[in-house]
This record gives structure tokens, C-alpha cells and sequence, in this order.
């Protein structure tokens, strides 16, 4: 099968895995996850239709944004692995959107970053005697300190929560075994959520999960419908925010988590094939 093939084959699997639960496929985000694939094959999945790009490492993530800057406002560049905090910058000046908020201390470091450079973004602005803050629907991308385009990174951030909600020790997130049913850890959890919430720069829209892996899709979906019935939680407890992005579902498991309320599928292996 060719890449476009695959891709068309994807789109049917997500439309009828959506029509199975009364869902609209257009609820559904295909993401295709890049990472170790050259940027020419992401070129040609982009002539192909798809418009969404997902990376694990920052390091890739920037190699990628550079070689297809041309592509640069018609890619959705979702970063969907851990971010070290010392890479906090440069992650917000590449992604779109972020998965993998794992930590209140995370959480704080990107919204002190998204501060300061609203601050250092003022500056200039003002002594030109312009007015003091710039319509942040102008212009999604700027010229950044290398000369290239990169999102403005004054913007506040859009980020999804990481949670581990299947209590699988090598998975990061928050951890949440078991979800709602975890009442001691929601407890905690609930007051991670609202002091992240208080940090102003972010915008938190939904929740992101990994489910173990096993060859059996249907073994995922415990893991998948604790991620929604969380979600669920949370838009009762903060509903000042908008929770509703649902990342769950790779290239084993993205029917399940389609039918478990998924908006967004990060897939891989199924587009591209196996990793070398
Ligand atoms: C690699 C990766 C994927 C895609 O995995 P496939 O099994 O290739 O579909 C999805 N999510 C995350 C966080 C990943 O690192």
C-alpha cells in the first residue's frame, strides 16, 4: 500500500469507528506521529491531506519545523512526549499544541516563560510609541532569534494534561490509577489541576493518556473510558475551562479510543510503517 492509500484507509477506520458511537468523524483529528521519519515523507503525508504532525522530543520536533518552515502554516505541530524543563522555551516556540504538561513544576516553568516573553514582546513596542500589546490574532508566527518562523511564543500556550490513568509504572503524567475511582488521588490531583489552572499563559484544553500496550485493542479501553470519565469530572469541577480535547488511541488502539471519546489520534506505525 502506498502512503496515500494508508492514509485513506485510517480516515475510513476513524469514520467508522466514530459511526459506531453515534459520533461525527469530523470530531476526530488524525495525528500523524513523524517521529525518526524523514521530512521528505512528512512532505508527501502533508500532500496527502494530513495536517497534523506529531514529535516526541523537542530536539526532532525543531529539525522537522525547520526543514518543512515552507509547510510551516499549513502543519499542526502537536508535541506528544516529555518536555524537560530546560527545553521549555524552545517547545514553545515550535508547538502547537502540547500533550505532555506531566507536572505542576512544568506547568509553572512554561507559564514564567510565556510571561516574560509577553514582557520582552512589549518593550521595543512601547518606546515606538505603538500601543502596548499587539492583536494576537495578527500573526500566528514570528521571526524567532535564529531568523526562522516559529509560533509566538507570547501567546498563552495551548496544552493538554498528561494523566496515567492505568497505573503502568514506566508511563509519565500525572498519576491517577484508576481514575475517578482513585479518590484520594483525585483529591490531590484536583488541586494540581486548580493551581495549574492559576497559572496565567497556559490554555488547558483537554487530557492526554498512553494505554500499555497489548496486542488486544479492547485491553485499552478501561484506560481510555477512565481518561473520559476524568475529563468529564473535571469539566464539573473547573468549567471555566474548555476540557475538551481527548488524546488517546495509537496505531493498535485508535478504534477503541475513538468509541471512548478520543478527539485526537496520534498514529504512527499505521501511516508510515514500522520505525527503523
Ligand atoms: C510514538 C508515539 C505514538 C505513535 O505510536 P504508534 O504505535 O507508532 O502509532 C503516539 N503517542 C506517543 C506519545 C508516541 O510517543
Amino acid at each position: 500500500m502506498s502512503l496515500t492509500q494508508r492514509i485513506a484507509s485510517i480516515h475510513q477506520r476513524i469514520a467508522a469507528a466514530a459511526h459506531r458511537t453515534g459520533r461525527s468523524p469530523t470530531e476526530v483529528t488524525l495525528i500523524a506521529v513523524t517521529k525518526t521519519h524523514p521530512p521528505e515523507l512528512i512532505r508527501e503525508a502533508q500532500a496527502a491531506g494530513v495536517l497534523h504532525m506529531g514529535e516526541n522530543r523537542v530536539q526532532e520536533l525543531e529539525r522537522k519545523v525547520e526543514a518543512l518552515a515552507d509547510l510551516r502554516p499549513q502543519i499542526t505541530w502537536h508535541l506528544i512526549g516529555h518536555v524537560q524543563r530546560n527545553k521549555a522555551r524552545r517547545a514553545l516556540e515550535l508547538a502547537d499544541l502540547m500533550h505532555s504538561v506531566d507536572s505542576v513544576r512544568l506547568a509553572e516553568t512554561l507559564s514564567r516563560i510565556v510571561g516574560e516573553n509577553q514582557t520582552e514582546d512589549r518593550k521595543p513596542e512601547t518606546e515606538a510609541g505603538r500601543p502596548e500589546t499587539r492583536d494576537p490574532s495578527t500573526a500566528r508566527f514570528v521571526s524567532l532569534s535564529n531568523g526562522r518562523a516559529g509560533r509566538r511564543p507570547e501567546i498563552p500556550m495551548p496544552v493538554l494534561l498528561q494523566v496515567n490513568v492505568s497505573g503502568e509504572a514506566s508511563k509519565e503524567g500525572f498519576d491517577l490509577p484508576g481514575g475517578v475511582a482513585n479518590e484520594a488521588g483525585l483529591a490531590t490531583f484536583l488541586a494540581e489541576v486548580e493551581h495549574i489552572l492559576a497559572q496565567p499563559g497556559l490554555a488547558v484544553q483537554g487530557l492526554m493518556t498512553i494505554a500499555p500496550y497489548h496486542p488486544d485493542p479492547e485491553q485499552a479501553r478501561p484506560t481510555f473510558r477512565a481518561l473520559r470519565e476524568l475529563r468529564d469530572r473535571l469539566a464539573q469541577h473547573f468549567p471555566q475551562v474548555s476540557w475538551h480535547q481527548l488524546s488517546m488511541g495509537m496505531s493498535d488502539d485508535f478504534e477503541v479510543a475513538i468509541e471512548e471519546g478520543a478527539t485526537l489520534v496520534r498514529v504512527g506505525r499505521a501511516v508510515f510503517g514500522e520505525r527503523t
